[in-house]
Formats: structure tokens, C-alpha cells, sequence
């Protein structure tokens, strides 16, 4: 009672040779084997949406691991196992030598002793394995070994839904049996601007009455709402869950407010420009909302939401405390814009005080001030200045007979503030302060680290 349709046409189509040599792979290994092999879940869904997705589920009716080994020997890589639960990870290197892996499931059987607690494992077959899957547009598969290949395998609706553009759950029990689907609920549905359907609605509303988000361990909270991070909007996300009730049945604190709804938009604008700028320092997008969620709130209010998203004791001290410093600092940069005096401030003074400012906390300064001449220095010292070098180095003040030691530092220190304040802006002009610092250093012979030689 599958809703037969092949889709070995979109598969020829949609993927590029690489994706479709592997899935063709996997299927000649399958029927070498004699084991039905499918592909599934997210990959099926991305196909039939005709969105990029490199990601391969593959789920072995009978032993997946052998499978796994097979499929690992094949493409010169190696196997991952996790017996406990049947599973395996197939890494290789593709065609342009990156690091690939392809997940091999055994179909398998779910009990769930409680809600949202790990279930234990039976063998089953591919309809029972898509079951316990969350949403219907996730519970699709593709038959690999069969011929003709490419057959969808639809149990419940998922071909429908994604027509339909709505977010279905399989049971009634689903949220009860895994609350982080709610948050997963509104990512796809945010994602792909679907909808999450009227019934679906309900349950979460009814999951949310029985308090299920309170059973949600910290790690699997915390992993959904970074996948939220990654998403490309989300603050879209936010707004959903805020909507729903999940943001305030995960913590009261976190109903949105017009100032929060705001940051956050504004967020997402900071990080897009930075990641625009293709620095090799990556910012982290969870700490950054994270951030823009706890707005206004106190030390232990925010304190509370990272022992929530399970969080280690020493990264809550440490982000905490970055974000004091930055509430210091930024108000000593607001005042000091507002006299408008930063165009007199030299820049050298500017970078000594946001030099101990975290990525995260500049860009949220940025997204949260309304002064223009705070977000151009902000900008300029993102983009710029905390990347400047003096142009001179210790080597140069070796050939000025400089003994290596503490000096070299305070020179080169005051010769980047030099740069900096467009004193010094070269390195002739940098060479000619160090002379000049070391004027008055008495000349000595010693080869001693802390002691100054002249030539
Ligand atoms: P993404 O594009 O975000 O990676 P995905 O659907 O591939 O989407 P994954 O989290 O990688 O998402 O999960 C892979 C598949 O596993 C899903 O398509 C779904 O079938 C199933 N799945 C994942 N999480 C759950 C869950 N909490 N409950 C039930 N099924 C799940």
C-alpha cells in the first residue's frame, strides 16, 4: 500500500553523476547481496523539491553493516559501526579528495519506553523504520536494488504533502514520543515555506499542555537550536516558535518582545554582511541569537537558559562574561560617540579596548546601536584595524642591534598604534620611532634575553 511511482528519471535528471554513481552503487551492492537497500528520509524529500542536498540516508532491510563494509570497500574508504544500534557511517574521499560519508541504517523498529527517551532496537522493515520518522515529507525512501531502480516508496502521504507544501506528523503520539519534532516542525516549515498543518498544530499545542518541552534533555535542545542557527532565516524560526508558545514552554523569559523581534532581524542582517567578507574566522551564529534571545534579561535569567541548553558551567562563565565587558565597553563607545569625540579618540585607543571584545559581542554592538559613527568604527575595526601588523618586525630591530626581550613587544606594539593613528604609516617611518624608543637604552654586549644590545 506504498503509492508506486518511479523516480528514476528525476534521479538522472536532479543529481549530479557522482550522487547517482553512489546510489547506483549502493544498489548493485544490495542486490549482489541480496538485501533491499533505500535511500531516504531528508535526500528524498530534497529531491522531489529539487533542492541541493549532498547527504545520503541509506537504510538496509537486514544487514546494514555488510552493506556499510561492502559499500566502504568499494569506494576505498572505511567503515564506522555502531552495533548498538545497527547503524554505520561509510567514510571515503570523493572525486575531489574531501572527506565524504554515507549513513547506513538497518530498518529497524523503535519502542519508545517514555516520552522523548532513547528507544531500544528491533530488527523490522523499511515501512516500520519510515513510521518512526517524524513528518511525512521526511518518510519517503527510494529503492536502490530494484529493477527498474529508482522506485518511491510512499507509505503515508509524503509525495502529497510536499505538493501540498504542508508539514504532516504520522500519529498522534509523535510529539509526545520526541518533543524536539515541534522545533522541527516549524525549521522545515520555515525552510521550504510550508505550513504546518492544522492537526499538527494541535498536537504540538497538546504537547505543549502536557509540558513535554520540560522533558528535553539540554544536548538535544541545544542541537535543535542550532540547526535553527544554520537555517537561512532564523529569526523567521523565532517568530514561529514564539507564535506557537514553544519559545515561552522552553522558558517564559524568551516570549519575544518587539525590541527582541527586532534584534534578531538585525542579527541576521550583521551576520550576512560579515559572512559576505569571506574572513577566515567563522562567527558563531547560536552565540549570536543566543545573545539577541536573552535581551534585557539578568545575569541569572541568562544563566538559566544555558544550563537549559545543557551547556558546560566554564562556557556559560566565559560567554557571560564577555557579555559584561561588552555591556561596559559599549556604553563607554556610546558616550564617547555621543560627545563625538570617537573622531578624536585616536584609533589605536578604539582597538585597545574592543581588542578583548569576542567576535559575537562586536557584532552584536553593530546590530544593536543606532549610531552610524559607532557602526562605521565597529565596521572598520572588524574589517581592518584588528588585522593590522606593524610593518617592521623582530628582525628589523635585531639589524638595529636589538637583543631579543620585552622591548621588541612594547616596540612593535607602539609601532602598529603608530600605523594605526596614522603617525607611522610605513615602515621607514615605524624603523625611525623604534631609533627612537631606543635612544636613551643603555648599549650593552650581553646576549641576555631581557637585556637590550646596541650595535
Ligand atoms: P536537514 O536538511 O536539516 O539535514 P534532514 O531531514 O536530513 O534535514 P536530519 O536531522 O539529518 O534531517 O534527519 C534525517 C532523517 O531522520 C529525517 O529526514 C527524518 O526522517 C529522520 N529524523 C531526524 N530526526 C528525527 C526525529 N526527531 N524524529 C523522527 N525522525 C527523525
Amino acid at each position: 500500500n506504498s503509492k508506486e511511482r518511479n523516480i528514476g528519471k528525476l534521479i538522472q535528471d536532479r543529481l549530479p553523476a557522482e550522487i547517482r554513481d553512489l546510489l547506483h552503487l549502493a544498489g548493485q551492492l544490495g542486490r549482489k547481496l541480496g538485501l533491499p537497500v533505500y535511500a531516504v528520509g531528508g535526500f528524498v524529500r530534497d529531491l522531489l523539491l529539487d533542492r541541493p542536498n549532498q547527504d545520503i540516508d541509506l537504510v538496509v532491510e537486514g544487514n546494514g553493516i555488510a552493506l556499510a563494509k561492502a559499500l566502504a570497500e568499494e569506494l576505498r574508504g572505511r567503515v564506522r559501526e555502531h552495533q548498538k544500534f545497527l547503524t554505520s557511517v561509510v567514510i571515503f574521499h570523493d572525486a575531489k579528495g574531501a572527506e565524504s560519508r554515507i549513513d547506513v541504517a538497518t530498518a529497524r523498529l523503535e519502542y519508545y519506553e517514555y516520552p522523548a527517551a532513547l528507544p531500544t532496537v528491533e530488527l523490522s522493515s523499511i515501512k516500520m523504520d519510515l513510521f518512526r520518522r517524524d513528518f511525512t515529507i521526511n518518510a519517503l525512501a527510494v529503492r536502490l536494488d530494484s529493477t527498474p531502480f529508482g522506485q518511491l516508496v510512499d507509505f503515508f502521504g509524503g509525495q502529497r504533502d510536499v505538493k501540498e507544501r504542508v508539514i504532516r506528523v504520522l500519529h498522534t503520539l509523535s510529539f509526545v514520543e520526541d518533543p524536539t519534532r515541534c522545533l522541527r516542525a516549524v525549521r522545515f516549515e520555515q525552510r521550504y515555506k510550508f505550513r504546518i498543518g492544522a492537526g499538527a498544530e494541535k498536537l504540538i499545542k497538546n504537547a505543549l499542555s502536557l509540558k513535554l518541552m520540560d522533558r528535553l534533555s539540554g544536548p538535544r535542545l541545544f542541537s535543535e537550536y542550532q540547526h535553527i542557527c544554520d537555517e537561512a532565516d532564523p529569526p523567521a524560526c523565532f517568530f514561529r516558535l514564539d507564535e506557537l508558545g514553544i519559545l515561552r514552554a522552553i522558558s517564559p523569559h524568551l516570549a519575544l518582545t518587539p525590541n527582541r523581534r527586532d534584534l534578531l532581524c538585525r542579527l541576521r542582517e550583521m551576520l550576512t554582511w560579515y559572512r559576505l567578507l569571506y574572513f577566515d574566522e567563522p562567527a558563531q551564529a547560536w552565540l549570536l541569537y543566543f545573545l539577541g534571545l536573552n535581551l534585557n534579561l539578568n545575569y541569572a535569567e541568562t544563566s538559566a537558559h544555558f544550563h537549559r541548553l545543557g551547556l558546560p558551567e566554564v562556557k556559560k562563565t566565559e560567554i557571560l562574561g564577555q557579555r559584561e565587558q561588552m555591556r561596559a565597553v559599549r556604553g563607554k563607545l556610546e558616550t564617547w560617540q555621543r560627545q563625538d569625540d570617537v573622531g578624536r579618540t585616536k584609533v589605536s585607543v578604539l582597538c585597545d579596548l574592543l581588542r578583548s571584545i569576542s567576535l559575537e559581542c562586536l557584532l552584536y554592538i553593530m546590530a544593536s546601536t543606532d549610531n552610524p559613527g559607532l557602526q562605521k568604527n565597529l565596521s572598520r575595526y572588524i574589517t581592518q584595524w584588528r588585522r593590522e601588523k606593524a610593518d617592521i618586525c623582530g628582525a628589523d630591530l635585531r639589524r638595529l642591534g636589538l637583543a631579543p626581550g620585552p622591548l621588541y613587544g612594547r616596540i612593535l606594539k607602539a609601532a602598529l598604534e603608530a600605523k594605526l593613528d596614522g603617525e607611522a604609516p610605513n615602515a621607514q617611518s615605524q624603523l625611525r620611532l623604534a631609533r627612537k624608543m631606543l635612544e636613551g637604552v643603555p648599549e650593552s654586549g650581553g646576549k641576555s634575553c631581557d637585556r637590550p644590545m646596541r650595535k
